[in-house]
């Protein structure tokens, strides 16, 4: 498995506020990508990419209310 890491300075929030934190990527070796973002406030968002194409994303804020939770399906 590999990961990056990379820290950003200000991005906006899902909260809606600008704030830093960092973007985590994975690579496992079922070829399952995994992008994770945290920030500084709280907030999170991931999304996993499957290898046939389909993915799925979550956001959920500083207070734990989950925003986005879709899976989509490639083809
Ligand atoms: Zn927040």
């Amino acid at each position: 498995m590999t990961a990056t890491i990379n820290r950003f300075e200000a991005r906006l929030a899902p909260c809606g506020k600008t704030r830093h934190g960092e973007l985590r990527m994975t690579e496992d070796q079922q070829g399952l990508i995994t992008e994770e973002v945290r920030y500084s406030c709280g907030c999170h968002t991931a999304k996993e990419e499957f290898h046939d194409g389909s993915c799925h994303r979550r956001t959920v804020d500083h207070h734990g209310k989950v925003l986005v939770d879709q899976e989509l399906h490639g083809e």
